[in-house]
């Protein structure tokens, strides 16, 4: 303990780096626990997947992203449309844009290698103060706790911090991390994401148990204080699964903003009093310039993201009439079902096609 009481850096990092040692889970970015150093491709790949993703869901990608991009020449040199498909089902797909784009610039301006120092680094985009903190730490040793949630959460606890500021949590953070820094930055990660957890912490096999000093205060469940959490605000999105003979018809998002360079099926939210098919027709008509009549439904699908939810109606339509232009998206495509396979699609347009059943389509 320091003199204000609270559990000082050093018996901390003994503590945690002793538990680290003996219980580091063996994953396929860290270096070999024989030693040998981690490739600093693979931590900053990883790293960026894990800001929103839990460890256990971003292995199998983490795996198929580095055999199909094995190193940032591969990942430079390929088509955005490839990595948007590798990464499908991940979701926060603006994380696999600025990795495409980051790796072009690492390229260009760095011969491939990733820069050593946090201004370099946090200008790449997608690389905020989390990822930066992370790879510095674990690929060059930087004396920095990348600080998310789940660190926040520890960091609260272990000093029984009702609402610390990101500075107060910064400079505990510098000081814990001054030795085996990225060691330290995965034992936190570890314990925050094992043992520490937000709803149910294990205390007793905790290896900080004997400094914590929320436990020593019973405040263990109230730290961190808790943020209101804001009402999620849903919508209704109209979309249409058109056919023209035994094509459907897709399109392109922009490449910028919420699910940018994915494919969908056309639609959108419906106006005031209009209904779903009739929101269908209009909005295939502004973004495609073509008529349709809308069919039976096939199906609605809930699916929330970060701050809204939406449920997606699905309606199968015939083509009428027009040529299409690109007029809302980037691009189209007429494409057989048996095609769609190689098109990256949004996690509620994939389960409306999972609902095109061999019989729905035989039936077109
Ligand atoms: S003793 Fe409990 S609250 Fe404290 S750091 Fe360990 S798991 Fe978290």
């Amino acid at each position: 303990m320091n003199s204000k009481g609270q559990p000082n850096a050093t018996a901390i990092r003994r503590r945690l780096l002793r538990w680290y040692d003996a219980h580091r889970r063996a994953l396929p970015w860290r270096a070999p626990r024989d030693g040998g150093a981690p490739d600093p491709y693979g931590v900053w790949v990883a790293e960026v997947m894990l800001v929103q993703t839990q460890v256990d869901t971003a292995i199998p990608y983490y795996r198929r992203f580095l055999e199909r991009f094995p190193d940032v020449h591969a990942l430079a040199a390929a088509e955005l449309d490839d990595v948007l498909k590798v990464w499908e089902g991940l979701g926060y797909y603006a994380r696999a844009r600025n990795l495409h784009k980051a790796a072009a610039l690492i390229v260009e301006e760095y011969g491939g290698e990733l820069p050593r120092d946090e201004k370099s680094l946090r200008v790449l985009p997608g690389i905020g103060p989390y990822t930066a903190a992370a790879i510095l730490s674990i690929v060059f040793d930087h004396p920095l706790l990348a600080i998310d949630g789940n660190v926040r959460r520890v960091l609260s606890r272990l000093y029984d911090l009702a609402s610390p500021t990101e500075s107060s949590l910064r400079r505990r953070g510098t000081e814990l991390a001054s030795q085996r820094a990225g060691d330290l930055n995965q034992a936190m990660m570890d314990l925050g994401s094992s043992i520490c957890t937000s709803r149910a912490p294990r205390c007793d096999a905790c290896p900080l148990k004997a400094i914590c000093e929320a436990r020593a205060h019973g405040t263990v469940n109230e730290r961190p204080g808790r943020r209101p959490k804001r009402k999620r605000p849903h919508y209704d999105i109209a979309v249409g699964v058109v056919w023209r003979g035994d094509e459907i018809l897709i399109a392109k998002r922009p490449p910028e903003g919420l699910l940018g360079g994915l494919w969908e099926f056309p639609g959108g939210k419906p106006q005031r009093g209009e209904s779903f098919e009739a929101a269908v027709v209009r909005e295939v008509r502004e973004e495609l310039g073509i008529e349709v009549e809308p069919g039976p439904k096939i199906t609605a699908v809930d699916h929330a993201y970060s701050h809204f939810a939406i449920t997606l109606h699905a309606f199968h339509c015939r083509y009428r009439t027009g040529t299409p232009k690109p007029l809302g998206c980037q691009e189209f495509a007429w494409v057989r079902p048996e095609g769609l396979d190689r098109y990256a699609f949004p996690a509620a347009n994939r389960r409306v096609l999972e609902r095109l059943t061999t019989e729905e389509l035989n039936e077109e």
